[in-house]
């Protein structure tokens, strides 16, 4: 076919031209670290890495704003206090926002394998999706196959292991649900990125839940801790425990977000650590 035929709706789609927010004028620019990435919108919020911690994390979010502009805005102005290493546009196109050797400002107060300054830890992934608040729509396929690639890069690159690739709500359960129990998690496991095993089937059966007072509830409290989230060690079910559960779930068992810890979320929960590798139960020396 003549090349004159090509339809002019997706080429203007896919060179749709980024909202490259007026912030940036001005603001120096810099190589992107991955190849795969299409545009460099450099942000101002970042800061170094404490003690030169080199990343071996990766830590995935959504924007939850209704529209990339908006995101963009805020993630690439002064004052925000916030920003990320990479955000990826629903269209797979990838900014770079914050060198990889630098620290974003993007998981806030968390805490994982004992460590609470992530950010000195991680590279942070936006993935432009509404998120929660604004009607939660579905991650188009384009997007996770650009989120893989990404990860994938990364993960060579800077020896990240595939259980510290971790979702906000994974390191911060009280106050973040992103990316959300939409994210397909399981897809980008079938790519080599991230930890999972297929969730234990829902069953009827004993549960332990908020207000359970016993030691299943701390040696649960230990499972989790040694997968690497922030508990209580108390053998008490209180609220903070609860929301521990429902993070686990909205990460490796999406199909009931409860926080009510079934037979289906503990044996999913010994089977990632029976799959995890020797070193993988060690707690990072900070
Ligand atoms: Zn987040």
């Amino acid at each position: 076919m003549p090349s004159g035929s090509s339809t002019p709706g997706s080429d203007s789609k896919r060179h749709r031209v980024l909202p490259v927010p007026k912030t940036v004028a001005g603001l120096r620019t810099f190589e992107p670290d991955s190849s795969i990435v299409s545009d460099i919108i450099p942000s101002p919020n970042y800061g170094e890495r404490n003690k030169g911690r080199q990343p071996d994390m990766i830590l995935l979010h959504y924007t939850g704003m209704p529209d990339v502009e908006g995101a963009l805005a805020r993630l690439c102005t002064a004052g925000t206090e916030v920003s990320a290493h990479y955000v990826v546009l629903e269209d797979g196109r990838i900014v770079q926002c914050v060198p990889e050797a630098k620290r974003a400002w993007h998981a806030g107060a968390s805490s994982w394998a004992g460590e609470d300054d992530i950010n000195s830890c991680s590279i942070g992934i936006e993935i432009i999706n509404r998120g929660h608040d604004w009607g939660y729509p579905e991650f188009p396929l384009r997007q996770i196959a650009a989120v893989i690639a990404l990860c994938r890069g990364i993960m060579l690159r800077r020896k990240v292991p595939a259980h510290r690739v971790l979702g906000h709500s994974d390191v911060a359960p009280a106050r973040k649900k992103d990316p959300g129990e939409k994210f397909p998690w399981h897809s980008l496991a079938n790519s080599g990125v991230g930890h999972w095993v297929t969730p234990a089937p829902i069953v009827r059966g004993e549960t332990l839940m908020l207000g359970t007072i016993s030691d299943a509830v701390l040696s649960m409290q230990q499972a989790l801790a040694r997968y690497g989230y922030g508990v209580p060690l108390n053998g008490k079910y209180d609220a903070a425990t609860m929301e521990v559960v429902t993070a686990f779930q909205r990460h490796f068992r999406p199909a009931r977000l409860d926080g009510v810890a079934d037979h289906s979320t503990l044996s999913t929960l010994q089977a990632l650590l029976a799959s995890l590798p020797a070193e993988g139960t060690t707690v990072a020396t900070k």
